[in-house]
């Protein structure tokens, strides 16, 4: 997705599940209220258009509906008439649920259509659907521990590495398989490798039987045709291990992996921005593509509307790119690792896909160029049949030498969680900007983000600036009767661009609060400030910060709500914040700045210098 502006001056997964019924873009689309599929219902009484988004894909449409929140009027132009139901997603990480639970219910209608968590926890490695089990992961355990054509037009290259794998997706429904599956072998993914042919099957949706085979692809010598619907469905029943009676292919679509970053997220005077897929795409190995691009969007909003409502100049466009590119590389570089690691189940059982690849480029670049196109193809068929006989049942089991050492070596693969890998949470919920709108402060918050390691590691809650609220449960202090257990994330609303102090109940703090918010009130932004009470603190304190914080009337008492057995440590400990500590949160729930012990210096000073580098004034 690019956008080309024309300017003035808690915790969980979830599956999209993609059916025509309630497929994410859809819903996203419904939310959209702007999305048009020509130019021609752009027009307007105003003249100008402040955004144009290029790309009804999910990141380009989750942009239009946080942009309209905003109240930034933006439209959408989709080549396409009609949505594609192919899947091409069915992973939404921890990140892209929070930004969904402020889209009007966006959130409860994906977790509404989503299978139960027993029907896709696994992944499963066996020799056919039907046949022997090779091992399988459970991602849900307990752990201890694109081708975008505008930036074409506008030059910019994407570095990295191109066609590290190419592949054909088949959609089929097949009821038959779906019960099967259901009652004998729940999993999401399936790597299937036996003699007659390997593929991974993606389970969308068991109990409506909807599924999508990711085939190896080698072109010239293979071509479209060898995947017409009778073919596909061969190759369905070679992997299923048995003939099913009801298969419907549904459509057949080539795709190339690649994992590349575009070398520049912004450009022609900040007027031209690249989010989603049109600025990064990574192999799908850990879900990272469209969630990274809806990310993208929710860092985007806030800043174009600061741009387009006169608050900043569109130099702020920039720290978009400063943000956003490093975390881009950070996710590619997972992804990859991540694809590297699901190589070394086939790699394992004898069937390295490098040497596949290597043995089709000599075929198609090398000796092979000598022969004509039928005998390449009848090479590489044989080559690669040669290549799947490792995984018969001959070979492969306990009494033979190759093939016991190959099984113990798969054992050892997935006892050490080496294989391909689901749950990120350190790269999910954890990614922290380093420079960008934001003060770095010389509060021990570190300087540099590790790299990925390729294997799980834990989010490690932090406040230091850049990084995103930690959530905890609130609730507010007021006797109202509406008052409800929040998440501190709710306090930051999606359809105004308002910042949040959060400070504890102090006379400095207070102090520190009213000059945020006469600073904000010069910079033309909003500023809700944010008490937070001891744990135990009653019920009723309704105003006790009005007269601290008079004239201001923009303010929020809350005290934590603890949790049985989690109650150790406080929320705001857990930050490191000293008692006259103070966060300042962005709209999109990253940490602008954070003192942890009071300011010293003139406070209304501070607070301008403070709003004036987060808004790119200065
Ligand atoms: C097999 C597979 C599995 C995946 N699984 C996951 C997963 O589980 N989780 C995850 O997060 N990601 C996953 N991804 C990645 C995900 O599909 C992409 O990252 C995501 O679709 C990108 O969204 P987008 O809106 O940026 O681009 P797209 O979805 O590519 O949408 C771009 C839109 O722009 C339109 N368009 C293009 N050019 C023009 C033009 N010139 N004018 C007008 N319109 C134009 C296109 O028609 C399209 O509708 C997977 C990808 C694949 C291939």
């Amino acid at each position: 997705m690019a956008i080309s502006g024309f300017m003035k001056g808690l915790s969980c997964f979830h599956r999209a599940k993609p059916r025509t019924k309630i497929h994410p873009l859809h819903c996203f689309a419904r939310r959209s209220r702007e999305f048009s599929i020509s130019s021609s219902s752009i027009a307007d009484d105003d003249p100008v258009l402040p955004v144009l988004i290029v790309g009804a894909g999910p990141v380009g449409l989750v942009l239009s509906i946080l942009l309209k929140k905003l109240g930034v009027r933006c439209s959408v132009l989709e080549r396409r008439t009609e949505f594609s139901s192919h899947p091409q997603a069915h992973f939404i990480n921890n990140r892209s649920m929070e930004i969904f639970r402020k889209l009007d219910g966006l959130a409860e209608e994906i977790e509404k259509s989503q299978p139960a968590v027993d029907l896709w926890r696994k992944f499963i490695y066996c020799t056919s659907l039907t046949g022997r089990i090779l091992g399988s992961v459970d991602h849900m355990q307990p752990q201890d521990g694109a081708g975008s054509r505008i930036r074409s037009l506008v030059g910019i290259e994407l570095s990295g590495e191109k066609d590290l794998q190419k592949l054909v997706s088949i959609h089929f429904r097949s009821r038959d398989l779906g019960d099967y599956l259901l009652k004998e072998r729940p999993g999401m993914l399936f790597f299937i490798f036996n003699t007659e042919a390997i593929g991974v099957l993606v389970a969308h949706d068991v109990k409506d039987g909807e599924f999508v085979l990711q085939m190896p692809f080698y072109p010239p010598q293979q071509n479209l045709d060898d995947f017409n619907s009778e073919n596909c469905k061969k190759l369905i029943f070679k992997l299923a291990g048995q003939e099913l009676s009801d298969v419907e292919v549904i459509d057949i679509k080539p795709w190339v992996m690649h994992a590349e970053v575009a070398e520049k997220f912004v450009c022609c005077n900040n007027r031209v921005i690249l989010v989603g897929d049109a600025a990064h795409r990574f192999p799908p190995a850990g879900g990272f593509g469209m969630n990274t691009g809806i990310q993208d969007a929710h860092n985007l909003a806030w800043k174009i509307a600061a741009f387009v409502k006169g608050i900043s100049p569109s130099s702020i466009l920039k720290t978009y790119e400063t943000e956003r590119r490093p975390t881009a590389l950070i996710n590619t570089e997972l992804s990859v690792k991540n694809f590297r690691a699901a190589m070394a189940v086939p790699a394992a059982i004898g069937l390295n896909p490098t040497v596949a690849n290597s043995v089709h480029q000599v075929i198609s670049a090398g000796f092979g160029t000598l022969f004509p196109s039928a005998l390449q193809k009848v090479m590489l068929d044989g080559i690669f049949s040669i290549g799947r006989a490792q995984t018969s049942e001959f070979l492969l089991n306990e009494n033979n030498p190759v093939g016991s050492s190959r099984l113990a070596k798969l054992r050892r693969i997935f006892e050490e969680g080496k294989s391909l890998q689901l749950q990120f949470p350190a790269e999910d919920l954890g990614f922290r900007y380093l420079e960008g709108a934001l003060i770095s402060d010389g509060n021990g918050a570190s300087t540099t983000v590790e790299p990925p390691s390729g294997r799980r590691r834990e989010y490690v809650p932090s406040a230091d600036p850049g990084s995103r609220l930690p959530h905890t449960y609130i609730r507010p202090l007021s006797n109202s009767p509406t008052n409800k257990t929040l998440s501190t994330h709710d306090l930051i609303p999606v359809d105004k661009l308002e910042f949040l102090l959060i400070i504890g109940p102090h006379n400095e703090s207070y102090q520190l609060a009213r000059a945020a918010l006469s600073a904000a009130e010069e910079f033309g932004v909003s500023v809700k400030v944010c008490i937070v009470w001891p744990a135990d603190t009653n019920v009723g304190t309704e105003g006790k910060s009005e007269s601290p914080l008079s004239p201001w009337t923009n303010f929020i008492d809350v005290a934590e709500v603890k949790k049985l057995g989690t109650n150790l440590v406080s929320w705001w400990d857990m930050c490191e914040m000293s008692d006259d500590g103070a966060i300042l949160v962005r709209p999109d729930e990253h940490i602008a700045w954070r003192v942890k012990s009071g300011v010293d210096e003139d406070t209304i000073s501070e607070m301008r210098s403070i709003f004036s580098a987060v808004l790119s004034l200065q």
